[in-house]
């Protein structure tokens, strides 16, 4: 119940409008967002490389409905892998990029073609580029999307969701030689008539999926808090033999810290993903509806604000 309001919040302009102007907002958002200029997103890489972790950046924003909002986000792109270039950080950031924010809903080409000015930015800059998975509807154009970049640009990530019944079929597909794969629960809210509603469903999809992407030959991306999922993803590297030179691990920027730095610390490779930009309101309440204890987080300092 919970989970449905959040998650239909997250795509309603007044309650967005409230929760990005009180006063509370900012101090939930420090937790889970990097700060708002790509200098803080510098900063954040910067502080996780010296603990020896890898660092995804994502430039908030998404459902982007104007085609100059859209060209300002690519540019944010472009200067941020000019900033990981400039800074010998390229090696350890890479970025995601979610396709609607850079025009998927306008017009799938002018998207393409956006992203694909990111890929040449992050070629140049000598990192990669990952396309976040949105919501269902935007599935099968998002795939289209990474097939026309990897042309030019082979070594671009996909994000695949566990709860959709489509996905071990995708993850065969996308099983091949190099293939940088992101595998991840899934984080909109989604019908039965696409996707597993029970949480029990999803972790048995989530493992069918990932036994499929570690026997195969591409470059699994296990991107989970859970425990469990963690343990089961290091079991399947040992039986496909995989050392942490063909896989790694991924979790949220202030979500599990501690563990991130133990897979680290245990010779893993493990990416921190990083939102920054003014436009975290979506991104937040995802991060709520995932897991209650944070919406007790978040009234607990309303009340202590009132
Ligand atoms: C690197 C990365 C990239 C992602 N990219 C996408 C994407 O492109 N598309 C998409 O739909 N989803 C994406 N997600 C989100 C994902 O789909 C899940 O919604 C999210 O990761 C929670 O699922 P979980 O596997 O951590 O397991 P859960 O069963 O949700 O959580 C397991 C445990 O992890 C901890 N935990 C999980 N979430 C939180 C939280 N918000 N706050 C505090 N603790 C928490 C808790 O201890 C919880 O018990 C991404 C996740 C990661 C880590």
């Amino acid at each position: 119940m919970l989970r449905t309001a959040l998650l239909t919040a997250s795509r309603n302009r007044t309650v967005r409008r409230f929760v990005e102007t009180a006063p509370v907002s900012r101090d939930v958002v420090r937790r889970f967002v990097a700060g708002t200029t790509v200098d803080d997103a510098m900063a954040a890489c910067r502080a996780l490389a010296a603990r020896g972790l890898n660092a995804t950046l994502d430039h908030l924003g998404e459902d982007t409905t104007e085609v100059g909002h859209a060209e300002a986000t690519t540019k944010a792109y472009v200067t941020a892998l000019a900033h990981l270039g400039d800074e010998g950080l390229a090696d350890r950031v890479e970025v995601s990029v979610k396709l609607s924010a850079v025009g998927q809903a306008l017009d799938v080409a002018m998207a393409r073609d956006n992203a694909a000015a990111i890929c040449a930015a992050a070629a140049a800059a000598g990192t990669t580029v990952t396309l976040d998975m949105e919501d269902h509807t935007t599935t099968d154009s998002t795939l289209w999307v990474l097939r026309e970049l990897r042309g030019d640009f082979p070594w671009v990530g996909a994000v695949l969701q566990a709860y959709l019944y489509r996905t071990e079929g995708d993850c065969k597909d996308l099983a091949t030689e190099g293939s940088r794969v992101r595998l991840c629960k899934g984080a909109y809210k989604e019908p039965p008539s696409v996707a597993y509603q029970s949480a029990l469903d999803v972790d048995r999809s989530y493992v069918r999926c990932l036994s499929v992407l570690m026997a195969g030959q591409g470059y699994p991306m296990v991107a989970s808090h859970d425990p469990r999922i963690v343990d089961i993803a290091g079991a399947l590297a040992v039986r496909h033999k995989r050392t942490p030179a063909d896989h790694e691990y991924q979790m949220l920027y202030g979500i599990r810290p501690e563990e991130q730095r133990r897979l680290a610390s245990d010779g893993e490779t493990v990416r921190v993903y990083v939102p920054y930009g003014a436009e975290w309101y979506g991104y937040l309440m995802r991060r709520l509806a995932e897991r209650p204890a944070n919406v007790t987080f978040f009234l607990r300092s309303l009340m202590s604000r009132g």
